[in-house]
C-alpha cells in the first residue's frame, strides 16, 4: 500500500492529538486525585466515544481534501478500524454511567437505569446507542454477507441520526458542563462534522446533478457480462475528473435509484462525456444492464488518487486483472512519457474477458506503448507474474511507477512480486474494487 502522504500523516497526528485531549479531559473532569471508579470510566469512555463519533463522520464526509489527500480506500479502512471502537466505547460509557449513578445514589442497577434514562437527553442517547450497536452488528462480515448491500447501506445512513441523538446529552454531561470554552469547542467539532457531510454528501451531488445534467447516451455490450455506459452532460470539465479516478454513480430509474455504485472511468473524461465499464458481479450491477438511454445519472465525485499526477519515475508499468482494466485503460491513453516507456500487462482467465482490447491495441499502435496479454490459467507458466517474470517483461521494475488494479487474490500476488523485485512502496499506486 502506498505510504501515506503529508495530508494523511497530518490528519493522523491531529486526530490522535484531539483524542488524547478528549481522554485527558475525561480524566481531569473527575477532579484530583484521580479515583479509578465507574464514574471515571464513564467520563473517559464518554469523551473518547463522543470525539470518535465526530471524527468518523468527518472521515466519511467525502470532502475533496480528504478524498484526494488520503484516498477513499485508506479512509474506509480507517473507518472500518475506528467505528467498532467508537461503538464499544459508547456501550462501555452507558454501562459505566449507570453503575456510577447506582454507586452515588446507593441504589441497584435497575433503579439506577430507570433514573438515568429519565435525565434530559438520556432516552434519546439510548436510542442512538441502540442504533449504533445495530449498525455495528450488521457490519460484521458474517452478518453483512447475509444482507443486500442496499439494505446494509440504508441502515448505515442511520448513523447520522444516532450520532445526533448522542450529541444531545453531551454538552450537559459532567465532562463539559460549566466549561464554556470546552462546550463551544465540542459543539463546533460536531457542527463541522455535520456541515462537511451536508456539503459533500448532500448539497454537492445535488448541485452536480443540476449543473451537469448527466444522462445515459449509449450502452455497449463489451462481452457477455460486461457493458460500457457512455454518459453525456454539460460543463463536465468543471468536475476536474482525471483518468484513473472513479465516481459513485446512481442511475435514476425505479429499479436502480436506491444505490450508488463506485465505478472507475474507463476512458479519459471529456468536456461532454464520461464513460464507465461495468461487470455484472451481483444483483445491483445486473440491474444496471437494463438502464435505458436517456436515464438521468447522479454522479458523486470524482474520487480516487491513482492519477498520472502520482507518477515520478521515467517509466510506467500498468497491471490490470479482469475488469480492473477500467482505470488502467484511461491512464494508458493519457500518461505521456518521453520515449513512451509505458507497459500495460493485462491478465485475464479467458480471451473474451479482455474487454476494451481493441481500444488498448489502438492506443498502443498510436503511441508506441507496449501491451502484454496474459490469458489462461495461472498454472500456465506463460502467465507467470513472479518478480522474475515482471522484470523479464519490463527490464527493471524499480525504474517504474506501477499502477495496479485487479481482484484481491491477483493483486496480492502482484504486490508480493513487486516487493520481491525491490519496488519502493511509494512507486506503487493501487486501486481496489472493494472499499
Ligand atoms: C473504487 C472502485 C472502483 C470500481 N470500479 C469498477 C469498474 O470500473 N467496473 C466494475 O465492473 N466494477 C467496479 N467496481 C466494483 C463495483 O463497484 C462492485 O462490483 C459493485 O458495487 C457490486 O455491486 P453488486 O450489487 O452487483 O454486487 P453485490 O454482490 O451486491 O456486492 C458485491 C460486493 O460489492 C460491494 N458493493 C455492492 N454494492 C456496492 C455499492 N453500491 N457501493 C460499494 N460497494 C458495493 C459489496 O459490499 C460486496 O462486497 C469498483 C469498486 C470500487 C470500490
Amino acid at each position: 500500500m502506498r505510504p501515506p502522504g503529508i495530508t494523511a500523516i497530518t490528519l493522523v497526528v491531529v486526530v490522535y492529538l484531539g483524542a488524547a485531549l478528549a481522554v485527558l479531559q475525561g480524566f481531569v473532569s473527575g477532579g484530583l486525585p484521580i479515583d479509578f471508579s465507574a464514574s471515571l470510566m464513564a467520563q473517559v469512555s464518554g469523551m473518547a466515544a463522543g470525539y470518535g463519533a465526530a471524527i468518523m463522520l468527518i472521515l466519511m464526509s467525502r470532502s475533496p481534501w480528504l478524498e484526494r489527500g488520503v484516498g477513499a480506500g485508506r479512509l474506509s479502512r480507517w473507518h472500518a478500524w475506528g467505528a467498532p471502537l467508537v461503538i464499544i466505547l459508547t456501550v462501555l460509557h452507558a454501562f459505566a454511567a449507570v453503575a456510577a449513578w447506582a454507586e452515588v445514589e446507593s441504589i441497584d442497577l435497575i433503579a439506577a437505569t430507570y433514573q438515568v434514562l429519565n435525565l434530559p437527553g438520556l432516552m434519546t442517547a439510548l436510542v442512538g446507542t441502540v442504533i449504533l450497536v445495530l449498525i455495528g452488528v450488521t457490519s460484521i462480515r458474517a452478518v453483512r454477507r447475509r444482507i443486500s448491500y442496499e439494505r446494509w447501506h440504508f441502515l448505515h445512513l442511520l448513523t447520522y441520526l444516532a450520532v445526533g441523538f448522542g450529541f444531545v446529552h453531551q454538552l450537559a454531561g459532567p465532562d463539559l458542563v460549566g466549561r464554556r470554552w470546552l462546550q463551544i469547542a465540542w459543539a463546533l467539532l460536531y457542527c463541522y462534522a455535520f456541515a462537511l457531510v451536508l456539503r459533500w454528501r448532500v448539497f454537492q451531488p445535488i448541485f452536480q446533478l443540476w449543473r451537469h445534467r448527466l444522462r445515459v447516451e449509449d450502452v455497449r455490450q463489451e462481452s457477455e457480462d460486461v457493458m460500457s455506459v457512455l454518459m453525456s452532460g454539460q460543463h463536465l470539465d468543471e468536475l476536474r475528473a482525471e483518468p484513473g479516478q472513479f465516481f459513485r454513480w446512481r442511475f435514476l430509474t425505479r429499479e436502480t435509484w436506491r444505490s450508488a455504485y463506485p465505478f472507475s472511468l474507463s476512458a479519459p473524461p471529456t468536456r461532454h462525456r464520461l464513460r464507465i465499464t461495468i461487470k455484472a458481479s451481483g444483483d445491483g450491477t445486473r440491474r444496471l444492464f437494463a438502464v435505458p438511454r436517456g436515464t438521468l445519472v447522479f454522479a458523486e465525485g470524482p474520487y480516487g488518487v491513482i492519477t498520472s499526477r502520482r507518477r515520478r519515475r521515467p517509466r510506467v508499468l500498468l497491471i490490470a486483472g479482469g475488469v480492473g482494466i477500467t482505470p488502467m485503460r484511461s491512464l494508458f491513453e493519457v500518461i505521456d512519457l518521453p520515449g513512451k516507456d509505458i507497459t500495460l500487462v493485462y491478465r485475464a482467465s479467458k480471451e473474451q474477458d479482455l474487454v476494451l482490447k481493441h481500444e488498448i491495441d489502438e492506443i498502443a499502435e498510436r503511441s508506441g506503448a507496449r501491451v502484454v496479454y496474459l490469458v489462461g490459467p495461472s498454472s500456465d507458466t506463460a502467465n507467470d507474474i513472479s518478480a522474475h517474470a515482471l522484470n523479464r517483461i519490463v527490464g527493471d521494475v524499480r525504474d517504474h511507477d506501477v499502477y495496479l488494479c485487479a481482484s484481491p487474490g491477483l493483486a496480492a500476488r502482484v504486490r508480493g512480486s513487486l516487493m520481491d523485485s525491490g519496488l519502493p512502496r511509494h512507486q506503487l499506486h493501487e486501486e481496489r474494487f472493494s472499499l
